[in-house]
């Protein structure tokens, strides 16, 4: 079954085909993060998203090329070096560091690319040229490059791609020059912003006079740059709808660098916000959690992963912290039938097994996600399948009391079969695995001299010693192949 996605500039959902002829080359480009504070919860909403589309594309056998830009050039992060006084690159550095280690934390792959705008102003200043050159982009009075909306749709173009436009409320030549701003203030947008003294130090030399760039065109020069003048996927939060995607297609058609009916990019998809306990977050409210907050409270990159990922993309997701506590209680579930899974497997390896659960799992799965990205249908399947094989655990542990080395061998492969399957599954989620509590010299000298004293069938201080590891935070369970420890 084809892959459907829901393309905002179709407004609808459609099978997702790419541009390649052989159907197998896929460009991938998401908005990167704006790199002047640690990333919220909200943003890592976005990008976890986008990881998703990418796992998910190369589970469907697409070669994808993921490219996410770092935007280290922008109204918000002048300000900040100005009040700060340092170097530009000191404070973007900082911020570019902890935002790729959280990627890491949040088991997200790197993308292929992640090119700073810093280091492509000769393809900005080249693309502003060019729409210059065709009489679309123009120098104003206060020194700074515009585009022009009007001069554009002249030339037959569309301004409005994503979202429907009043252009009756718009004046012409009216600009706007920071680098957001509302649909009601459409407007001439900056593309080059002229050196002003609140810039400081912080400006490039360029034909249309010292300066830098607007936010909008870093990502237009960016990913036409590595993926081509038109390309398969466009991501982004769905603040980023207007104006920051309209005027990169605005920028990027306008320049014309496109092959005869392409567009620039052939579908763009928009994840809906997190709001915190039903809010917007803002620090005034005391709502606002970057992933290192939460990992101090004691939370896990991989719980966090997997609350973001219980939503559908499109739907507004309500952020509490009572539900990253619930996610704990479902990776414990999903982790307890894995780990029990890998135990009777031993060294045994196998494929998904026609008929078997996992390979039912598999179907579900791809069908469910096929749809436009249905977590929800596919976390349903994954809970059915956990429920199927800890029966199946449980049929296991007497039939092994009774059965012989042959049983043992057959129950083996299937669950390595079953491992084989969640393994594929996870190559999408990727919630990998729980990471092994390490066991400290004392506990596991006290769960040996357990072992002793039931060999020597003293079961008083067996008991006793169990009872000691409970009050030091560990159990011990008798499995069929030994005594296991595990954290309370
Ligand atoms: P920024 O660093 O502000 O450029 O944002 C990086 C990404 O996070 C963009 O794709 C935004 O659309 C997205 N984003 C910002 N706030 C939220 C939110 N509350 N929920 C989901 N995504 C968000
Ligand atoms: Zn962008």
């Amino acid at each position: 079954m084809g892959l459907k996605l829901f393309n905002t500039l179709a407004r609808s959902v459609q099978e997702f085909a790419p541009l390649d002829p052989a159907q197998k080359k896929v460009g991938m480009y998401c908005c990167g993060p704006t790199v002047y504070d640690f990333a919220h919860i909200g943003n890592w909403r976005t990008f976890v998203f986008a990881d998703l589309v990418r796992r998910y594309l190369e589970f469907k056998n697409f070669q994808v090329t993921h490219v996410m830009n770092i935007t280290d050039i922008e109204d918000k992060i002048i300000k900040r070096v100005r009040e700060l006084k340092i170097p530009l690159r000191d404070f973007t550095g900082k911020y570019e560091t902890a935002f790729l280690e959280d990627l890491k934390t949040l088991n997200c792959l790197s993308p292929h690319q992640t090119p700073r705008a810093t280091e492509h102003i000769p393809e900005i200043i080249s693309l502003i040229e060019k729409l210059i050159a065709r009489g679309i982009a123009y120098k104003a009075s206060d020194g700074s490059v515009y585009f022009s909306i009007e001069k554009y749709r002249g030339c037959g173009c569309n301004y409005g791609q994503l979202l429907k436009l009043n252009f009756d409320e718009m004046r012409t030549g009216e600009r706007v020059k920071s680098d957001e701003y509302a649909k009601e203030s459409i407007a001439d947008f900056a593309l080059w912003k002229s050196r002003v003294p609140d810039d400081g130090e912080i400006f490039w030399p360029s034909p249309f006079g010292e300066g830098r760039p607007g936010w909008h065109i870093e990502c237009s020069a960016m990913s036409m740059k590595i993926l081509g003048a038109s390309f398969d996927l466009h991501l982004g939060g769905e603040d980023l709808i207007f104006p920051h995607h309209e005027d990169e297609i605005a920028q990027s058609e306008g320049a014309g660098l496109q092959p005869a009916g392409q567009p620039f990019v052939k579908y763009w998809i928009h994840g809906a916000h997190l709001l915190v306990e039903g809010k917007k977050m803002s620090k005034s409210l005391g709502n606002f959690f970057t992933l290192r907050d939460l990992l101090a409270k004691g939370f896990t990159g991989r719980e966090v992963r997997y609350l973001l990922l219980t939503a559908h993309y499109r739907e507004t997701f309500n952020f509490t912290l009572e539900g990253l506590a619930g996610a704990k209680t479902a990776l414990a579930r999903i982790d307890e039938c894995v780990g029990k899974l890998r135990e009777i497997a031993g060294n045994t390896a196998a494929e998904p097994e026609p008929g078997s659960w996992g390979w039912r799992l598999l179907d579900k799965f791809s069908l469910a996600l096929s749809d436009d990205l249905n977590v929800s249908r596919a976390w349903a399947a994954i809970f059915e399948w956990v429920r199927d094989n800890n029966l199946f655990y449980h049929v296991l542990q007497d039939e092994q009391i009774r059965g012989g080395d042959t049983m043992r061998t057959a129950f083996a492969v299937k669950a390595a079969a079953e491992i084989a399957a969640w393994n594929k599954i996870d190559s999408v989620l990727g919630i990998g695995k729980k990471a092994e509590a390490e066991i400290p010299a004392e506990i596991s000298a006290l769960a040996e001299e357990r072992i002793a004293a039931k060999k020597s069938k003293d079961f008083k201080r067996a008991d006793a010693i169990r009872d000691e590891l409970k009050l030091k935070g560990w159990t011990i369970e008798d499995t069929p192949k030994g005594a296991r420890l595990k954290k309370l």
